[in-house]
């Protein structure tokens, strides 16, 4: 079985929001991986004629999603010094214009906001989130850990009228400069490292119905890769995983050859589909239960514990 562990950020600051993993875990995660497993970039192992026949290998990949300027700072200096290539899926839109993801922009703007009026009455939106004023920090973080996971559940369209009404309303403050550029994917690239797709805007792909924007997402993200960096990429990882059938047909139809979930499993490629490839995905949390989450113990004891 193959093990393909995703990571976002890896920063030395704490975040209360969404906690980068720190940096000596990050070290700890890459000299125990490259000690007990042969790694490999996914993009190599899926190009293998034998892939199918790997389902028994000591394989592992190294993963980093969205695209973050800490990864070039403090985890591409851990890659190196451990020998390991890692493969970056970046949102275009967001190295193009140095933004962050939707859910990073909501975090950032109700944290720092002055404001407090705001008209978010929608009528797809649950009565309790249906608010005039959100008055305080406090207020607007309680808030905003209801709506974000309600957000990733609803249509593309009325997602963008929630982000765009908050964006417009609460303009009072910039957005934090937290994502790489071009050139620094092209330094990445030129150390041997991989940089494949996850879409223009980190929509969340098995939501959207509209096929021409879905296309749209799929092909100008790898279209903007490949005008930068020189080759249309192999690999298109679906924000937040979500997926549907369409996804993968459009993802083959403009040219990847494999897509990523996060499935917190191992990746069998003799019965997974190579558009549904696993990831098993790593937080800042305790060494014991990351190593439990590296070996795969966590979800299959979940599992297991499921059955009386
Ligand atoms: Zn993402």
């Amino acid at each position: 079985m193959i093990r393909n562990f995703l990571f976002h950020r890896v920063h030395p600051q704490r975040d209360e929001l969404w906690d980068p993993m720190d940096v000596s875990l990050f070290d700890k995660c890459i000299s125990y991986i490259s000690r007990h497993y042969e790694v490999m970039l996914l993009e190599d192992l899926i190009s293998l004629p034998d892939l199918k026949t790997k389902a028994n290998s000591n394989i592992a990949t190294i993963m980093f999603d969205d695209g973050y300027k800490d990864n070039l700072i403090y985890a591409a200096p851990i890659l190196a010094k451990y020998n390991c290539k890692a493969s970056f899926y970046v949102v275009t839109d967001c190295i193009d214009k140095n933004i962050p993801t939707w859910t990073h922009i909501l975090e950032h703007i109700f944290q720092y906001t002055n404001k407090s009026n705001i008209n978010l009455i929608f009528d797809f939106l649950p009565l309790e989130l249906q608010v005039t004023e959100l008055a305080t920090e406090e207020i607007r973080m309680d808030y905003l850990r209801v709506l974000i996971p309600f957000l990733k559940t609803i249509t593309h369209e009325n997602r963008n009228l929630v982000i765009n009404r908050v964006t417009e309303t609460f303009n009072d403050i910039g957005l934090p400069k937290i994502m790489m550029d071009w050139s620094d994917l092209l330094e990445l690239k030129k150390a041997g490292h991989y940089i494949g797709s996850h879409t223009v805007t980190h929509c969340m792909l098995g939501t959207m119905s509209n096929e021409v924007e879905i296309t749209e997402e799929l092909l100008v993200s790898g279209q903007m890769i490949e005008k930068h960096l020189g080759y249309f990429p192999k690999t298109i990882s679906y924000p937040v995983g979500s997926h549907n059938d369409t996804t993968i047909r459009l993802s083959k139809e403009v040219g990847y050859i494999a897509g990523l979930v996060v499935k917190q499993k191992l990746y069998d490629p003799a019965k997974d589909s190579i558009f549904e490839i696993p990831r098993i995905e790593l937080y800042n949390e305790n060494w014991f239960k990351t190593k439990l989450r590296i070996l795969n113990v966590i979800e299959p004891l979940k599992e297991f514990l499921r059955y009386k």
